[in-house]
């Protein structure tokens, strides 16, 4: 079999520079080079992420303080979900639970340097939850995440002996699409990536479907051994060559169309956290950046199009607003990411809808799973193919699964929300553990899948089930008696003067950046 010699990276937007880094630091002796087309550009949206970036850019030897300073971040300790089910009533899911979290030192490259901060949840945090709901403790003010945003507050504290900030949870970030894009571009070319500007407008292969040259527009010929499709939502080569089959989430995720628009920075309002607010034909997303606000009404264009949806949007915010465009996009993925030589990564793979900010997320899980099983061999064998294939194709659902889950409110004021309302759009495996938890509460034995990470588990189920007011906790009892944890307040006390000492220490969201900028 022959080795990786000259790997390609089709797109040079989030996901294909993040792939030819990932590339370069696992495979050092391949040649990597990535292709891209400033005519056709990048989607340039996506503007939160999860915890997982964290670990992921330290491992590619990343600065976290380059990053900030760079791309306009800020921090994003969780998001906050608004009138989802029309009362006016809010609620938060975090990144981590109080007694999920983890204490971890700054490293020499910026944080966190600990590991272990990439565990997101555990048992502990499960039954911590189950305490909290079950003895009407409010969320909002028993998880330290919470505690913090609603404040204003950073998940940092600055220690006392070094001087430096180190976080006391988990955090993601928000930043400007565009500038990451440029930020992770720099990144690569000082590292010896080579970048190709060009269009590649079609393929050769060797007959047997493994792809031996690209061709671009212009004439020019590169010869490769092994491609990773970035082309976004114009899935060049996983679509257009290989014709893969697509599997549409369109009967569970309902919303389609975007109108983008931006607004100017307000130092006061530069929150740690994403507001998602429904509207009556979707949501709005509301992202603080360092210069500017990302802001969006995602809606169904089944029931309204784009100056129905400009008009709700105007009047909800009580301004004019400049959209940047209309975007619209089919929720699915592909059958098969991995092709005989090709791996499809980022939107070219597919895309469920931003929600909870999963697509990087997905990436990085994509991207992680390949050392594992490419191997560095051009040729990999088809039961390894199969098996990448399936676990990505399960994560993938198992992420549409839990999106679809925000979708069960109570809301009926518009065509849109009275059609959710017959729940025909709720996954069956989703419907077995709706019916599950009737009668008990979520554990990690509620998940059919064999995946090696579950990127949604009981504990994410919960907080956002909760705030949604799904579940009835009075059948739960026999089960939260026989764990302890029904009518025992005795924590409280404790967890009410730990949560305070955070509190205090933590640096407020705005004077952190500051510091981290300097
Ligand atoms: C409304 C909206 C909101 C989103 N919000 C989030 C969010 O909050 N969090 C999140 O994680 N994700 C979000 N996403 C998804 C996010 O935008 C993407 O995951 C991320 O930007 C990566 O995109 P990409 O690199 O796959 O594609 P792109 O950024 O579109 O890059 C595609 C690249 O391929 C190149 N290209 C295309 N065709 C060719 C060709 N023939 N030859 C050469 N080059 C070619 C282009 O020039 C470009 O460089 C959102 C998406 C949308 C639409």
């Amino acid at each position: 079999m022959k080795k990786l010699e000259n790997v390609f990276i089709v797109g040079g937007g989030t996901a294909g520079w993040l792939s030819a880094l990932y590339m370069q630091k696992i495979f050092p002796q391949s040649k990597i080079s990535l292709i891209e087309s400033d005519e056709i550009g990048i989607v340039g949206a996506g503007e939160g992420t999860t915890a997982n970036i964290i670990t992921f850019l330290e491992d590619l030897g990343i600065n976290h303080f380059d990053l900030i300073k760079e791309t306009g971040a800020t921090l994003k300790l969780n998001i906050k979900f608004e009138n989802w089910n029309g009362d006016g009533k809010s609620y938060y899911h975090p990144f981590s639970t109080f007694l999920g979290m983890s204490k971890i030192d700054l490293g020499k490259m910026g944080w966190p340097a600990d590991k272990t901060s990439s565990t997101y949840f555990n048992d502990d945090a499960r039954i911590y939850l189950l305490y909290c709901i079950t003895n009407n403790l409010p969320l909002d003010d028993f998880l330290l995440n919470n505690v913090l945003s609603s404040k204003n507050l950073s998940n940092f504290s600055i220690d006392t002996r070094t001087g430096l900030a180190r976080p006391i949870s988990l955090n993601s970030y928000h930043f400007d699409a565009s500038r990451l894009a440029q930020f992770l571009r720099r990144t690569g070319e000082s590292r010896g990536i080579q970048r190709i500007e060009g269009i590649v407008e079609s393929v050769i292969n060797n007959g047997d479907g493994y792809i031996t040259k690209l061709k671009l527009k212009g004439g020019l010929v590169c010869h490769t051994d092994f491609i990773i499709d970035c082309t976004g939502f114009k899935r060049k080569i996983i679509g257009e060559f290989y014709r893969t089959k697509w599997k549409s989430y369109k009967k569970h995720l309902k919303v389609k169309s975007v109108i983008p628009f931006f607004l100017p920075p307000d130092e006061n309002k530069i929150v740690s956290h994403t507001n998602c607010i429904a509207m009556k034909y979707g949501w709005m997303f509301q992202i603080p950046l360092q210069h500017r606000y990302g802001s969006g009404y995602i809606f169904d264009s089944d029931f309204i199009n784009a100056d129905q949806a400009l008009e709700e949007a105007e009047k909800f915010m009580g301004r004019k607003l400049d959209p940047i465009r209309q975007l619209n996009f089919d929720a699915g993925r592909f059958e098969e990411g991995w092709v005989k030589n090709c791996i499809a990564i980022g939107l070219s793979y597919g895309f469920t809808e931003p929600i909870e900010a999963t697509a990087i997320m997905m990436l990085i899980i994509q991207l992680s799973l390949i050392q594992s099983h490419l191997g560095g061999i051009t040729h990999s064998d088809k039961f390894i193919i199969s098996r990448y294939n399936k676990f990505i194709a399960e994560m993938n659902d198992r992420v549409m699964e839990f999106l679809a889950f925000h979708y069960i409110t109570k809301r009926k004021d518009s065509e849109f929300w009275k059609s959710l309302q017959e729940g025909s759009f709720i996954p069956d495996s989703l419907r077995e553990k709706l019916d599950l938890w009737k009668s008990q509460a979520p554990t990690s034995l509620d998940d059919h899948s064999s995946v090696p990470w579950e990127p949604f588990i009981p504990e994410n189920y919960l907080m956002v089930g909760h705030g949604l007011e799904l579940f009835d906790t009075t059948a739960w009892t026999p089960q939260l008696e026989l764990m302890g944890i029904k009518n025992n307040l005795s924590y409280n006390q404790e967890i009410k003067s730990l949560i305070n000492n955070y509190n205090r220490v933590a640096v407020p969201h705005l004077d952190l950046i500051k510091i981290l900028k300097k």
